[in-house]
């Protein structure tokens, strides 16, 4: 079924050109309506004259865009076909689909497989996997997503920590022996055949914190054997960020891979301003011929378990915890997102909290951390960590895009605003033009992964399409209303099948498909 047929369109309006001619130009004549480019199966549809920010990064330009089945067929100045659905754009810019790099939209994809956090910002295709932690095996996960259907395209790393997981088991808090990351590479080769785009590690969280920078190296040849890439969570946002930095640039140099470091950010007070030195450092290494680039979220606050603030891992360690709250997440700043010993407690800020039991923060904070390990519970904390404008600074250097690490339930307000918060707010305070920031979206995120035919707006290339008012379009979700649909995306095409409408309101089709790694050649196995 074609679900474009019969929907309302608000504000620009979808009509069968056939016999009426009402949005023709005037160049159109009845003899080459239908006679010349007769258009039999219905999958065609012209939007005109739109202000086509192609990705490429090239400056806007008015234009026609035809989508024929799942691809662009043609872009220029087109005339309607007979029997072509035609939307005006009426001049709203039309975009590639956004590729999120680091996403966790996949948590609830199957039973919410309409994605509206996703689409509603404009991300057509999600990159999973990420931080060490991936679906096992792919081929199953990517099997359901195909049957059962959802509206985004699904990539997926293979992550690290599940295969530290799979091979080491409970017994994890040491080094991997050789038979062990020989065991993990047969397991990531086997993933990777799955079509996976390459390796992922969380090396902040367990198990993968245990693991050696050569255990990585190991697996990290693998995936490069076969076409893939890297991607990290590097060791230590915080205290030990640049080591970690040069941990992952000494992991592409050795294993001779890309290596994109995932939701870059400059996350203790002692590093604020040094957004510089971190490129100058990254350009380094690029100069040397690591390919290394990035990805950022265009927040000032992160997401993550209590416990990735205390790198020991030992929740007695005061002194730790006291350094935790002074320089990388202030009790005012740090909100329960999630805390299954206690659900009452989640909104709050560690220092309401304090102030509720009549304790310290610090001692507050040592309290739950130990309560959730005790009782296994899941908790996560919602933490002010960056500067703004570092944040603004990394997404401006030329190798880094937009990613958004969101949920479509998740409690932080990226699963649902960060492309649009970059698209709208940011562009409009001159932190990245259009061009910039939908190529930092689009076409850039797709060469830092590796995907072909989507990312650009050319033909030929998958119809993944964003039609938005860059006047309008800003996010709006917050930390106390996560889930607040973005304004001013006014349609997104996935296949060539429109998944969200005028009113920013899923259209219930679900025509994502698995993207696979293109890169295999070297794969001689
Ligand atoms: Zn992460």
């Amino acid at each position: 079924m074609d679900v474009r047929i019969g929907i309302l369109i608000s504000t620009a309006a979808l009509l069968l050109v056939a016999g009426c001619g009402l949005h023709a130009p005037a160049s159109l004549s009845q003899a080459t309506v239908g006679v010349t480019h007769p258009d039999a199966d219905g999958t065609s549809l012209l939007i005109r004259d739109a202000l086509v920010v192609d990705g490429t990064g090239e400056p806007a330009r008015r234009a026609d865009v035809r989508i024929q089945g799942e691809r662009i067929a043609e872009v220029g100045r087109l005339d309607p076909l007979y029997g072509e659905q035609v939307l005006d754009a009426n001049g709203l810019a039309l975009a590639p689909g956004f590729i999120d790099t680091h996403s966790h939209h996949d948590q609830d994809l199957l039973g919410e497989p309409t994605a509206l956090g996703a689409v509603s910002q404009g991300i057509t295709t999600i990159v999973v996997g990420q931080d060490g932690g991936s679906h096992f095996p792919l081929s199953d996960f990517f099997q359901q997503v195909e049957q059962e259907g959802v509206a985004v395209n699904v990539a997926s790393f293979v992550g690290h920590n599940l295969l530290r997981y799979l091979v080491m088991g409970d017994d994890f808090r040491r080094e991997a022996t050789a038979d062990e990351v020989i065991a993990m590479r047969v397991l990531l080769g086997r993933e990777l055949r799955s079509g996976a785009l390459g390796l992922s590690t969380g090396l902040e969280y367990d198990p993968g914190i245990y693991a050696s920078t050569d255990e990585v190296i190991s697996l990290a040849r693998e995936a490069a054997a076969k076409g893939g890439r890297y991607i990290s969570h590097v060791r230590s946002e915080d205290r030990a960020l640049f080591e970690a930095v040069d941990e992952a640039i000494r992991i592409g140099q050795e294993a001779t891979i890309p290596v994109q470091i995932t939701h870059m950010k400059l996350a203790m007070r002692s590093l604020w301003g040094r957004a510089d030195e971190l490129i100058d450092r990254l350009e380094r290494a690029r100069s040397a011929g690591v390919e290394v680039t990035a990805d950022v979220y265009p927040y000032t606050y992160w997401q993550s378990t209590m416990m990735v603030l205390l790198p020991d891992r030992d929740v007695e360690d005061r002194e730790a915890v006291e350094f935790a709250i002074r320089e990388l997440a202030p009790a005012e700043g740090m909100r329960l997102a999630h805390y299954e010993p206690e659900p009452a407690y989640e909104g709050s800020t560690l220092a309401d909290l304090a102030e509720q039991l009549g304790e310290d923060p610090v001692t507050v904070f040592m309290d739950l951390l130990s309560r959730a390990v005790e009782e296994e519970a899941a908790q996560s904390v919602i933490a002010t960590s960056m500067l703004e404008a570092d944040v603004v600074r990394l997404l401006q250097w030329p190798h880094a895009n937009v990613s958004s690490d969101g949920q479509l339930r998740g409690s932080h307000p990226r699963g649902f605003g960060a492309f649009t918060r970059v698209l709208g707010p940011w562009v409009r305070d001159g932190h990245l033009t259009l061009e910039q920031a939908v190529h930092r979206m689009t076409g850039l995120s797709a060469a830092h992964m590796g995907i072909d035919e989507r990312g650009t707006i050319r033909p030929g290339a998958y119809a993944d399409l964003v039609l938005f008012d860059p006047a309008r379009v800003a996010d709006r979700a917050t930390p106390e209303d996560p889930h607040a649909v973005s304004e001013g995306i006014e349609g997104v095409w996935v296949n060539g099948v429109r998944v969200l409408d005028a009113a920013s309101q899923p259209t219930g089709a679900t025509p994502g498909r698995v993207v696979r790694r293109s890169s295999d050649a070297e794969d001689v196995r």
